[in-house]
């Protein structure tokens, strides 16, 4: 007999791994809902041109009752909550905001799963951790039972949501899993992030639509993988027969000057030291250490690994971006 279709609720569906997420679920022949916010949401219309298959629902986390009203619709086999205020920068600007959405959004969704699925355990539930626990590091490389210390309003609200996770699997029986990972980019990521905003701006740098990228440390470094891998690794924490936690992360580092070394070469730049500006504006209240992942874990249970490395995925980035802005100049 053929296995009925599974179906999943994604939260954060307008966000980079919510629409990677979203393809792979739907190459798998899952029936996939995203769950979409506000009035005249900017970005619903490219989710509806995107993901012309996800069926998107009206719902918010900072609303309990839009939650329960949307797993009792879709009645989803796996929840992925990837909704979040998910920019440190941001996080301090606007903690209170951070910690309702980021962190209490986490627990109002476990509390819809625990109403809804009411103990029959049909729900599984995935988490978004993320290397920005560890903060100042205890320990490198970093791996599941590394000690946390969050160091942004960002992080700390992450924190509540891991615990809150870890907290439900044991009081309840929930499948409810934690994915820490580690920065994952991709084309599609925002702007506001430094890949993106270094690739953005070299390509309009190569068509002489600007002069230089003003940036904030330099000397910060990343455990960078790309995101279209790293949803593959959200799926199958899910298909396991046990809910638990897993670091999803390359194990190498890199610094923001070998990330402009690289995407300015895919231009044809060598030295762009006149190209760059230091900027204040961009410099952080408190910064993370040095994070690196070690994902020994995931690769030995789930039998994942990041598959693209740090150059690809910059050169990839830039592409895109040449792509992109040749295409606005063009109009
Ligand atoms: P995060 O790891 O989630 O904070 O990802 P980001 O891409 O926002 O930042 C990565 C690192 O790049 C941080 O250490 C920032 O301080 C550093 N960085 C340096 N200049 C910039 C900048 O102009 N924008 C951003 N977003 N980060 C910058």
């Amino acid at each position: 007999m053929a296995q009925a279709q599974k179906r999943a609720l994604i939260t954060g569906i307008t966000g980079q791994d919510g629409t990677y997420l979203a393809e792979l679920l739907l190459s798998k022949n899952y029936q996939v809902y995203g769950l979409i916010r506000g009035q005249n949401n900017p970005k619903r219309a490219m989710v509806e041109q995107l993901l012309p298959a996800v069926e998107l629902v009206e719902g918010d986390l900072s609303d309990m009752g839009s939650l329960v009203a949307a797993l009792e619709y879709c009645q989803p086999d796996e929840v992925y909550n990837l909704g979040a205020i998910s920019f440190v920068a941001l996080s301090f600007k606007q903690p209170e905001l951070t910690g309702d959405i980021t962190g209490l959004g986490a627990l109002r969704l476990l509390e819809a799963i625990r109403i809804i699925d009411g103990g029959k355990g049909k729900m599984r539930f995935y988490q978004a951790s993320t290397s920005e626990l560890y903060g100042k590091v205890r320990e490198t490389p970093q791996n599941e039972l590394t000690p946390f210390h969050p160091r942004s309003p960002y992080g700390v609200a992450k924190a509540y949501a891991h615990y809150m996770t870890v907290n439900y699997r044991e009081s309840y029986g929930i499948h409810a899993s934690c994915g820490i990972l580690f920065n994952h980019e991709s084309p599609r990521r925002g702007h506001e992030f430094v890949t993106r905003k270094v690739t953005s701006m070299v390509a309009r740098i190569k068509l002489g639509l600007q002069k230089e990228i003003p940036l904030g440390n330099l000397d910060s470094k990343r455990d960078w993988g790309f995101a279209g891998d790293y949803v593959k690794g959200m799926w199958l924490m899910l298909q396991q027969d046990e809910p638990d936690d897993y670091v999803l992360a390359t194990g190498e580092t890199h610094s923001i000057k070998e990330l402009l070394d690289v995407a300015f070469k895919e231009v044809g730049i060598e030295d762009w030291s006149e190209s760059v500006k230091q900027d204040p504006r961009f410099m952080r209240p408190a910064e993370v250490d040095l994070l690196i992942g070690d994902p020994t874990k995931a690769k030995k249970v789930l039998g994942w690994q990041s598959e693209t490395s740090f150059e690809e995925l910059i050169k990839m980035m830039v592409k895109g971006d040449l792509e992109l802005e040749s295409q606005k100049l063009a109009k």
